[in-house]
């Protein structure tokens, strides 16, 4: 069993953070350090610690991630101009909170895909 994390707090509301979203597969709320003028995370309601531990049975709930991006993107604006949703795995991704959660990144220019620094 999967030790919880700070997002299963968020999901249960038990912590404030601004919640953008919630249905019964996922939940989109602001990242408390954002890194860059939009910054959300969508994250499965179902604790799953890394991208190596998504099953077939989660399927559903990982294109719904996408959905909501989507949906989230517009309402904030950024869809046209063009957004990034990423997702870090374990060590070598910079990985820091181990229930798995995409970024949704927009609002200005990003410049390169990777950084090394
Ligand atoms: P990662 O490095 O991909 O694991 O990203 C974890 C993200 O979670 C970081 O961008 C943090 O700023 C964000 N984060 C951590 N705690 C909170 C919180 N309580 N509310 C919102 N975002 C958080």
């Amino acid at each position: 069993m999967a030790e919880e994390t700070i997002f299963s707090k968020i999901i249960r509301q038990e912590i404030p953070t601004e919640l953008l979203y919630q249905d019964e597969l996922v939940t989109a709320f602001r990242d408390i350090s954002p890194q860059a003028n939009t910054h959300i995370l969508i994250i499965p309601n179902k604790l799953i610690p890394t991208v190596n531990d998504i099953e077939a049975d989660d399927e559903l709930a990982m294109g719904r991630l996408f959905t909501v991006a989507k949906t989230l993107a517009a309402q904030e604006g950024i869809a046209e101009d063009g957004f990034r949703l990423i997702m870090n795995c374990n060590r070598h991704g910079g990985q820091e909170v181990y229930h798995i959660h995409m970024h949704l990144v927009g609002g200005e220019p990003l410049g390169k895909m990777l950084s090394k620094s």
